[in-house]
């Protein structure tokens, strides 16, 4: 009836209205999270798969709300992404992983690699060039340890700036990841023309390769294709030894998963290290 039309009408509107207030919420509550301090990183190994040297970590951000506890990043990333506040979170953690860096090599670990997750937004901010080589200076850092991580859906939102902004970090001496490899809209086209150094195979894949054979032929034949390319190939979300040994037999060259290691919070790594240097 009309009635109930009118009815379906404003519910939809009300669910949209809601959904509009949540993220406005959403992005101040995060705002303030930032202000008081309540982001942190943990950082997950990455492992070299033949000798089992400890490679890099990504690194991983983590809420912790004082009355909600912890809030993972797939509950708040998503939601406010293309707001100021993603871009300031950003931010925080591009900091944050040259301190990160800074600190390791203070401890005498030299050498490794950082992966930062970047959504779409901040890597179309005009500000973020001129804020890295700001990092640059005042850390005096190699920025060939920071490896800047985009999914392919990143990379296909605007593909000129993005090649353009991609060649100038390049330049610079930032490394890429293509985060996620093979869910997205796969792109070998842009793959071709990117200054891309690192494809992450997505966990979606790797978890399948045991007893799925599609699976399996299509991590095989990604870590051929990368190799051949002259990237190097990470497999995301190992979770069992059967895995592992699949890849060491595909010449996967570095691991990332539950297996090899959770990720680890900052304020225990560093004490951790050590022992992490070797799997
Ligand atoms: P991602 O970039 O694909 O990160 C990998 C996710 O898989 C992480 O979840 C990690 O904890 C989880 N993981 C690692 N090994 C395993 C495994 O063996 N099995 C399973 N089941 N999971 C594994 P997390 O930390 O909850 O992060 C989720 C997503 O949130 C990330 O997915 C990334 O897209 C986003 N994210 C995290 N930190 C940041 C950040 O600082 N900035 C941005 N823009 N996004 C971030
Ligand atoms: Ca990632
Ligand atoms: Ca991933
Ligand atoms: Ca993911």
């Amino acid at each position: 009836s009309k009635d109930s039309g009118g009815n379906k009408y404003s519910t939809f509107s009300h669910v949209m209205q809601k959904a509009v207030l949540r993220k406005v919420e959403l992005e101040n509550e995060v705002r303030d999270a930032l202000e008081r301090d309540e982001f942190s990183f943990a950082l997950q190994p990455q492992v070299e798969i033949a000798s089992g040297e400890l490679f890099g970590f990504e690194a991983l951000i983590r809420w912790c709300h004082p009355d909600r506890g912890f809030i993972p990043p797939d509950e708040f990333i998503p939601l406010i992404e293309n707001t100021k506040t993603m871009l300031e979170i950003g931010y925080w953690g591009l900091k944050k992983a040259f301190e990160i860096l800074q600190k390791l090599d203070e401890l005498g670990f030299t050498g490794l690699k950082i992966a930062v997750n970047l959504s779409a937004s901040q890597f179309l901010d005009p500000d973020l060039l001129p804020f890295l080589s700001e990092q640059i200076k005042v850390f005096k850092r190699d920025p060939s340890q920071i490896e800047l991580e985009l999914t392919e859906r990143t990379v296909v939102a605007d593909i000129d700036q993005t090649l353009d902004t991609m060649q100038q970090l390049k330049a610079m001496g930032f490394i890429f990841s293509i985060d996620d490899f093979g869910t997205g809209y796969s792109s070998l086209a842009y793959l071709k023309q990117m200054p891309v150094d690192i494809i992450k195979i997505d966990r979606s894949f790797v978890s399948g390769m045991s007893d799925n054979n599609a699976d399996m032929q299509i991590v095989s034949s990604t870590i051929a294709m990368v190799q051949k390319l002259g990237m190097q190939v990470v497999a995301e979300g190992v979770e069992t030894a059967a895995q592992m040994k699949l890849l060491q037999g595909l010449h996967c060259e570095i691991g990332q998963g539950y297996f090899i290691s959770r990720p680890i919070p900052e304020n225990d790594l560093y004490a951790l290290l050590p022992e992490k240097l070797q799997f």
